[in-house]
């Protein structure tokens, strides 16, 4: 009797402990049905809300949510949420959102680094954007917690953009836990951008078949299936999609505004030696593979005068264009000519 108390005292002990040590366990929802969707609504504090994916969440139908205004998303149930008002179709159309997406979605389309590449509102402030790429190497950590020192020092979370693939997330589940843990006390404040699920590369591949464009690759699926696998890891993905190698093209970046993303671009990166600006959207690897950057990032982040990080929806909020129509079908239907005109970018 007392053996086998022992052993049941022993074994919750080991459950608990390997809990604690995948934080990001405790948090596994199962995401089906998942659908994308473009339905104008309001949520339970009545501010206007643009659902973009239905899905069913452990069974409960949900959507996910994005502020047109903010940018803010959140995954809530459908029964949370309750009828657009009237003017919502206005609202929706003049807000920043729509600006984003019918900017970043007007030809021409680059190549490479095509999207929001610079802040459009003025002041001093930098983006940090961090990729997760598919990688055997250990998370920049020390990187990571230089943000956290940060954080200690100005009192408030330090904000990043970490772009996350699905091959990442499934094969590093202590750090992701680490890096929720950050987010949960305080330290960081993390935009979580979908950066596609499997981030296929072959170097010896010219660019223009590469990444999301190598021959045979669903784009969609890439897209839809890294959402999932975030939020079953409690990862609410923002509005924002990171090109893998930043490569895309028209139809690439059509399905992005068809799916409500805004592609992210950058004019910093760090380890092709590119110099940050007031306003750079800064880019450096932290899943190991690229080791420059973040030499070159350390001495901005550290030492009596680290540069001045931002959030970056905050970064966007500013003057922006003329109200535009959002795309109101889902999009496993046609793509549909951009009547957008082209819009000059900021950019130093
Ligand atoms: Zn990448």
């Amino acid at each position: 009797m007392r053996l086998s108390r022992v052993l049941t005292v022993a074994l919750i002990s080991l459950v608990a402990g390997i809990l604690l040590s995948f934080p990001n366990l405790l948090h596994a929802a199962a995401i089906t049905d998942y659908r994308p969707v473009s339905i104008p609504c309001r949520d339970a504090r009545g501010a206007l809300q643009l659902a973009i994916r239905s899905c069913l969440c452990d069974g409960i139908p949900h959507y996910l949510l994005v502020n047109p205004a903010t940018l803010a998303t959140t995954l809530e149930p459908v029964t949370a949420t309750g009828p657009a008002p009237a003017d919502a179709a206005q609202k929706l159309a003049a807000s920043l959102l729509a600006a984003l997406l019918q900017r970043t979605a007007a030809p021409p389309v680059s190549l490479q680094n095509h999207g929001i590449t610079h802040a459009t509102r003025p002041g001093a402030g930098k983006i940090l954007t961090v990729d997760l790429c598919p990688s055997r190497r250990p998370m920049e950590t020390g990187m990571f917690r230089a943000l956290t020192d940060l954080a200690r020092a100005s009192g408030k979370p330090t904000p990043v953009a970490i772009a996350i693939t699905g091959a990442w997330l499934a094969s590093h589940p202590e750090e992701l836990g680490w890096l929720k843990e950050q987010e949960r006390r305080g330290l960081l404040a993390i935009t979580w951008v979908n950066h596609s699920l499997t981030h296929r590369y072959d170097p010896a591949v010219p660019l223009a078949q590469n990444f999301l464009l190598m021959p045979g690759t669903d784009q969609q699926q890439e897209v839809l299936a890294n959402e999932v696998k975030m939020l079953e890891q409690g990862l609410v993905p923002s509005p924002f999609f990171r090109f893998p190698g930043l490569v895309g093209d028209e139809k690439l970046v059509a399905l992005l505004r068809r799916l409500s993303l805004i592609p992210l671009g950058a004019d910093a990166w760090l380890a092709k030696g590119e110099i940050p600006y007031p306003g750079s959207i800064i880019l450096v690897h932290g899943n190991g593979n690229e080791p420059p950057g973040i030499s070159r990032l350390m001495p901005l982040i550290t030492g009596t005068h680290p540069v001045s990080l931002i959030p970056l929806a905050e970064a966007l909020t500013g003057p922006h264009q003329r109200p535009v129509e959002l795309p109101a079908k889902p999009a496993s239907l046609p793509a549909e000519p951009t009547p957008a005109p082209p819009l000059v970018q900021k950019n130093p």
